[in-house]
C-alpha cells in the first residue's frame, strides 16, 4: 500500500533509575495516504511529537512498525527516510539570505545554481513571498520566517513532510490565516503531510483528516465535516 503506515507504534521513555517510565505512544495504528494532509490534534503531552518524531526516525520505537510505501523503516535512517521536517521555531540559517535558505537542500543534492534559483523562486511564489529572495532573515517578521521554513521544507520534494505545531509560535489572527495558506500551499504540491497541532481550528482548517490523540492513544480518526457533526 502507498503511503505511511504506522503499526501498533509504541514510544517509551526511561524514568530515573528504577522509577517507572513514560509510555508517551501506546500501540498507535494509523495510515496517511499519499496526498492527503493528517491532522494530529490532542492536549499538550498527549504523545503528537514522540508519534511524529517516532516517523521521522529521531525517536526509536519500542514496539510496532513504521513503513512507508510498503518498506519497513526500522532500518533506514533520518536523511535517508526523504521525509521533510518543520517545527515550532522554523530554524533558519541566520546568516543567508531568504535564497539560501531554500535552496539549501537542493544545493546539498547538488542541484545547479541557475536550476535552483528557479525553484526557489517558484517556491516563494507558492507561500506568498514572491520578491523576498535577497531579503535578511533577520528583517523578516515571525509569520514570513514559517512561509520561509515550509518553502525550503518542500524545495527537495520530501514523500512526507512532518509539522511539528508550525504556527503555534505566532499570534492567533495570524495563525488562522497561515492555516488556510498552509492547507493550499501543500495541496498545490501534493505533499503527504502529518501536521501536530493541539488547536481544534488549525486542524480543522488544515487537514483532511483529524487524528485525535489523548494519553497516548489514538481516540478517533475522521474528516473535520464527520467530526463536527458528532464530535
Ligand atoms: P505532545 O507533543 O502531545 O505535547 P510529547 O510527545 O511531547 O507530547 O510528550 C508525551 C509524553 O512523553 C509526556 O508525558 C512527556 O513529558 C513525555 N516525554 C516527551 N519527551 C520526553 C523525553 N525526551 N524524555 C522523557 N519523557 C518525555
Ligand atoms: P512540545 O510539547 O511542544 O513538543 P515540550 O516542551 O513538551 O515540547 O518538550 C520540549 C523538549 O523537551 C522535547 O525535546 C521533549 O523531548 C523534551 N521533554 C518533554 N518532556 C520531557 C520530560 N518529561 N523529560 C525529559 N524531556 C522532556
Amino acid at each position: 500500500s502507498e503511503g505511511l503506515q504506522v503499526r501498533d507504534a509504541v514510544v517509551r521513555y526511561d524514568g530515573p533509575r528504577r522509577a517507572p517510565g513514560t509510555t508517551a505512544v501506546d500501540r498507535v495504528t494509523l495510515d496517511v495516504p499519499v496526498g492527503e494532509i493528517l491532522a494530529l490534534l490532542g492536549p499538550s503531552g498527549c504523545g503528537k511529537s514522540s508519534l511524529l518524531r517516532a516517523v521521522a526516525g529521531l525517536e526509536a520505537l519500542a514496539g510496532g512498525t513504521v513503513s512507508f510505501d510498503g518498506q519497513d523503516l526500522a532500518a533506514v535512517p533520518v536523511h535517508r527516510r526523504g521525509f521533510g521536517l518543520l517545527f515550532q521555531d522554523g530554524q533558519l540559517f541566520p546568516h543567508r539570505d531568504v535564497e539560501g535558505n531554500v535552496g539549501y537542500g537542493l544545493q546539498m543534492q547538488g542541484v545547479a545554481r541557475a536550476e535552483r534559483r528557479e525553484r526557489v523562486t517558484g517556491l516563494l511564489e507558492d507561500v506568498g513571498l514572491a520578491g523576498y529572495a535577497h531579503r535578511a532573515v533577520a528583517t523578516l517578521s515571525g509569520g514570513e520566517k514559517q512561509r520561509v521554513a515550509l518553502a525550503r521544507a518542500l524545495a527537495p520534494d520530501p514523500r512526507l513532510l512532518l509539522l511539528d505545531e508550525p504556527l503555534s509560535a505566532l499570534d492567533r489572527q495570524l495563525r488562522e490565516k497561515l492555516a488556510l495558506d498552509v492547507r493550499d500551499t501543500l495541496k498545490r504540491a501534493g505533499t503527504t503531510s502529518v501536521f501536530v497541532t493541539h488547536d481544534h481550528s488549525e486542524a480543522f482548517t488544515v487537514a483532511d483528516r483529524v487524528a485525535v490523540m489523548d494519553a497516548g492513544r489514538l481516540l478517533q480518526v475522521d474528516t473535520p465535516e464527520r467530526l463536527r457533526e458528532r464530535p
